[in-house]
């Protein structure tokens, strides 16, 4: 029995593999290395180039192997992108979790873990969010995500197929070996950003806005390790092989960091000055996004362990450092 990860290879996707790997699970990737990269996953885990839009290709998949669960990273994830191309989102994200759903049903699986976003709420009323606050996404991505969601809802009522939806906040760091993490083609994530001052790529970090309602007037956020990350996917499959019913969790640190304390903390860490110029908002930011991940502690039991922003940058600083120029294909 195997446990299929789809989008594997990806940022996210290739720190769950090595978490589920090293918790001595059965693995079966299938990504279609578009965003992702082959060396990210190990050389002996079974590895499928599929886009799992091909119905056909992913059937294969299923037949092929024993499948029991499967964890679902694959989907375009660039809000920016998503503004100007919403039918490229709609299209990907949405369309490839129909395939997935009719191929599992097919193959009688029943048990799905799925990536989500905080974008599935939008501008948030409060903060800490709760999962059961209204979700109004502002971008094609998280309402992408969210009808996501709301497939897999539909499709647990009348098929039986049992999901839980994870709601990350900001996911960050790398692996604490240093052997993988974040490359992607466009980077517009904050930290890799940051590090790349001190590795001489850029002269300087641009700090999207100082005027928020904030303490330091830049936006806050919750950044949660992606280690951290991937151990709640692993609790979520335990939590639906003893039985658990669908369900949606948070996940984040429940603290917000400014971008002017994490630009410190990255000081910190790498020793290098980093300096910042102070630019203008970029459209679509919430001044503030904090989870509140109570539900994922007391259901999952789960609670983040890497916290410190200066630990969370060191694991990405080594694998930037040491990997300069990413996985290089
Ligand atoms: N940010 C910034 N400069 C950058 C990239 C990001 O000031 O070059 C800010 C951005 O406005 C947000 C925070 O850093 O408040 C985190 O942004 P990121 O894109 O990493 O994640 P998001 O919160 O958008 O998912």
């Amino acid at each position: 029995m195997a446990v299929l990860i789809c989008g594997g290879a990806g940022y996210v996707g290739s720190h769950n593999v090595r978490a589920f790997v090293q918790h001595g699970e059965k693995v079966i990737v299938a990504d279609s290395l578009e965003t992702g990269h082959r060396a990210s996953v190990p050389e002996d885990v079974k590895f499928y180039k599929v886009d799992i839009r091909d119905s056909q290709a992913l059937d294969k998949v299923f037949a092929e192997n024993d499948i029991e669960s499967v964890v679902h990273f694959c989907a375009y994830s660039l809000v920016g992108e998503s503004m100007e191309l919403p039918l490229k989102y709609f299209n990907n994200n949405v369309g490839g979790m129909i395939s997935l759903l009719e191929v599992m049903h097919k193959h009688s699986v029943k048990r799905i873990i799925f990536s989500s976003t905080a974008a599935t709420y939008g501008e948030p009323k409060r903060v800490p969010i709760l999962e059961t606050d209204p979700t109004i996404p502002t971008n094609p991505y998280g309402e992408s995500k969210r009808i996501m969601e709301k497939m897999m809802n539909w499709v647990s009522r009348i098929h039986d197929i049992r999901y839980v939806s994870l709601r990350y906040f900001n996911v960050a760091g790398a692996w604490s070996d240093g052997t993988i993490g974040e490359d992607h083609k466009v980077e517009t994530h904050l930290i890799p950003l940051i590090l790349q001052v001190p590795l001489g790529k850029r002269e300087h970090i641009t700090i999207y806005g100082d005027d928020y309602p904030t303490k330091d007037g830049t936006c806050i956020r919750d950044y949660i390790h992606v280690e951290d990350l991937a151990r709640a996917h692993l609790l979520a499959l335990g939590y639906l092989r003893n039985g658990g019913e669908s369900n949606i969790f948070n996940l984040g640190s429940g603290d917000g960091y400014s971008v002017m304390e994490m630009i410190n903390a990255a000081r910190t860490v790498t020793g290098h000055p980093i300096p910042a110029v102070i630019g203008t908002r970029r459209p679509g930011d919430p001044a503030r996004l904090v989870a509140d991940s109570t539900k994922a502690q007391e259901i999952l039991h789960w609670k983040p362990e890497i916290v410190k922003m200066e630990d969370i940058i060191a694991t990405a600083w080594k694998w930037h450092s040491s990997h300069p120029h990413g996985y290089g294909d």
